[in-house]
């Protein structure tokens, strides 16, 4: 039996994603350039972003395309707004930091949503902001945020919107139709179940050919963009079996019936995890309606000295069922992801395996010391 990984990505990929791993194609070939002109087409087919988009790819894990995609496209003179509710949009924060970026941040509650009439005030009090750049769907504890409201309202205000939808691409709605939307990022290892190593960058073809300086060699999604345009070729070393293995993935992702199906899958899932925990007594840390299927956050039912994310996450490996360690709260709480190749049989291993542990801490804690 394999191990049964309830993160949020990677997760579980199917034999046939992982047979098509098992390739070796010249990175300067025209098997390479063909392959690589598919995967963007499949890719601009998932996200249905029309002809005004492009979809640049970029060697890395998810972080490297949004690096790529700030650096490269935030407006250069007029400061971007960064949204955060959560780790990935501190994330984005700490990359306009390091390159001196010019920006502001709006933090808000980690437990809620962006409220975007608190984002309306702050632009209202900043006349000076061009962008915002923002979380489709916070990983960390699970909140997805507002976005068409968020595209919406930059529309009025004729700012340019940077969103980093990792956990949410190939899952939920984006509203590629916006003016205000500029670019989008996502990776090979989340919801399109594909290895990871490939981020990926959707942007408007007007973004991408504005002349600007280069702040980043190999991240310069511009340069990517540009490579891509002139000779479909990669300018430094494409991980090519990645590559092949993420269109094998979109291919089966389209053929199962596309974003329709793969929520459908997710949110069964979910629900089975989250009535199975009831019976434990174990409940989400926030309401179902402020999430989505991708991660949720489950409030332990003991003090952390008792048991812990680590200490749940030790004890699951022995049912070769993985979660992430780490508690993202400050609630003692742990997390569940339900992307991946999973099955029921797995969703149903998880609750039990669960419930086991659960009920023999409490058994311990009632016998008399
Ligand atoms: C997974 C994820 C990323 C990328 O993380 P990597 O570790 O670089 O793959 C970025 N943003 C969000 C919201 C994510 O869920």
């Amino acid at each position: 039996m394999k191990t049964a990984l309830f993160t949020p990505g990677p997760g579980n990929t199917s034999d046939d994603v992982r047979a098509a791993l098992n390739c070796d194609i010249g990175t300067r070939t025209p098997q390479m350039t063909a392959l690589t002109q598919h995967l963007r087409q499949q890719i601009a087919e998932v996200a249905e972003c029309g002809e005004d988009f492009s979809v640049v790819p970029i060697q890395g894990s998810g972080t490297f395309a949004v690096e790529a995609m700030l650096t490269s496209l935030l407006p250069m003179q007029a400061p971007c707004l960064v949204l955060v509710n959560g780790p990935y949009g501190e994330r984005m924060a700490e990359i306009c930091q390091i390159y001196a970026l010019p920006h502001y941040i709006l933090r808000s509650d980690p437990l809620r949503p962006i409220n975007a009439a608190e984002v309306a005030d702050y632009l209202g009090s900043h006349p000076d902001i061009a962008a915002l750049a923002l979380i489709h769907f916070e990983t960390g504890i699970g909140i997805l945020n507002p976005l068409a409201a968020l595209l919406a309202l930059a529309q009025q205000r004729g700012i340019r919107v940077f969103v980093d939808s990792m956990s949410a691409f190939g899952l939920l709605p984006i509203e590629f139709t916006s003016p205000a939307l500029s670019a989008v990022a996502a990776s090979s290892n989340k919801v399109l179940h594909g290895a990871p190593g490939v981020g990926l960058v959707i942007a408007r073809h007007d973004i991408l050919a504005e002349p600007r300086p280069a702040r980043t060699l190999s991240l310069n999604l511009q340069a990517q963009y540009c490579g891509f345009q002139r000779d479909g070729m990669w300018r430094f070393t494409p991980p090519v079996q990645v590559i092949a293995a993420l269109s094998r993935a979109i291919g089966d992702y389209l053929r199962e019936g596309g974003q329709t199906a793969r929520l459908q899958r997710y949110q069964r899932r979910a629900s089975r995890v989250i009535a199975g925990l009831a019976e434990f007594g174990i409940r989400p840390l926030v309401p179902e309606s402020y999430g989505a299927p991708v991660i949720v956050t489950f409030v332990l039912p003991f003090a952390a000295d008792v048991l812990s994310a680590g200490t749940l996450s030790e004890r699951l490996l022995a049912y070769q069922l993985a979660i992430y360690p780490s508690q993202v709260s400050e609630v003692n709480s742990f997390r569940i992801g339900f992307i991946g190749e999973l099955t029921e049989n797995d969703v149903d291993r998880l609750v039990v395996a669960i419930g086991e542990v659960v009920s023999e801490i409490r058994e311990q804690l009632e016998q008399p010391a």
